[in-house]
């Protein structure tokens, strides 16, 4: 239901454009191919995945025959359920926190604005729903804006939260928060990282010794890496994906606002071009408005 609440904008964005393309027209045909592609394209699926969506329809327009335009929302449904079937991302879970090995620590970057702090608090309420024991650790520095949030969250979802004045070391920060949570033998670690892309090699840096901090403290640190993107920026949201990628490894993805933005198409697009699974969407401002991402179940609820 939030999933369909969330994709709304995006629906009737798309149906609209689509119904237009089809206006008249019985059959699938070159026309309507091409009016297609555009609005892929202009829904920010990306320009590569949609010439694979589309490939895939011509397929099926050449071995078919005849497809009408009554099809056509079933086609999509399918041959996009298809196409991401075959990409190497695995289907997204929650997140397994192991209750053997504590804590679980999961390092979330991303840059400002995107969501990231609001992610967090969301997902501190999921896992603190439960019964699991969350600290947060305001490891993001360099705003005095992006720690005082942190703390409005953690407020809010009454977990506990490791902070230092701005500007501290983001490594000092970390390290705390971990030490902090094995004394209160706590199950899971979320720690706010890195809220700008200044350079490259910067960014690199300060995620590996953030990295290398947290290792002194539990070995294997971090578990995951959660890097969040902002659904509403379509390009932006690739840009910062290929940049955080490559400054660091990043196990799964959330991709926020999808809620506030006719351009949904974006998860796809994100789901085929990255190796990496979109584990979280958010769909809305409130503490309940996060979901784990099933793409079968998104393209289900997109096409119905
Ligand atoms: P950060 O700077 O990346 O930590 O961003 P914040 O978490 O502070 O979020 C920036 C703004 O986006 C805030 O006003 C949030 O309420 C809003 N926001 C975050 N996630 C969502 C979402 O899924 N949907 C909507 N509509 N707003 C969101």
């Amino acid at each position: 239901e939030t999933l369909d609440k969330g994709l709304e904008k995006s629906k009737t964005s798309f149906f609209n454009k689509l119904s237009k393309a089809v206006a008249g027209k019985s059959k699938v045909d070159d026309d309507v191919l091409d009016n297609l592609e555009e609005i892929l394209v202009t829904s920010d699926v990306g320009v590569n995945t949609t010439l694979k969506i589309i490939e895939r329809i011509e397929a099926r327009v050449s071995k078919d025959k005849y497809l009408g335009t009554s099809e056509l929302n079933d086609i999509l449904r399918e041959e996009i359920a298809g196409l991401l079937s075959e990409t190497n991302v695995g289907e997204a879970t929650e997140f397994s926190i192991p209750t053997a090995k504590k804590p679980h620590v999961i390092m979330v970057v991303g840059v400002n604005g995107v969501g990231k702090t609001t992610t967090i608090g969301k997902m501190a309420y999921q896992f603190k729903k439960k019964g699991l024991n969350v600290v947060l650790g305001a490891a993001d520095t360099f705003r005095a804006a992006a720690i005082d949030q942190l703390q409005v969250w953690a407020d809010r979802v009454e977990v506990p939260i490791v902070k230092q004045a701005m500007g501290s070391d983001p490594a000092s920060v970390a390290f705390d928060t971990l030490q902090s949570a094995v004394n209160q033998n706590a199950d899971v670690v979320i720690i706010d990282t890195a809220g700008r892309l200044h350079n490259k090699v910067n960014l690199m840096n300060e995620l590996t010794k953030v990295k290398r901090v947290m290792q002194k403290v539990v070995d294997d640190a971090p578990h995951d890496v959660l890097l969040v993107l902002d659904g509403s920026t379509g390009q932006n949201a690739f840009e910062q994906a290929k940049q955080f990628t490559a400054a660091t490894e990043v196990s799964s993805l959330a991709v926020t606002k999808l809620d506030g933005t006719a351009k949904g198409g974006v998860v796809i697009g994100i789901s085929d071009q990255f190796q990496i699974p979109v584990k979280y969407i958010g769909v809305g401002e409130g503490i309940e408005d996060l979901q784990v991402f099933n793409k079968f179940e998104f393209v289900d609820s997109f096409f119905k």
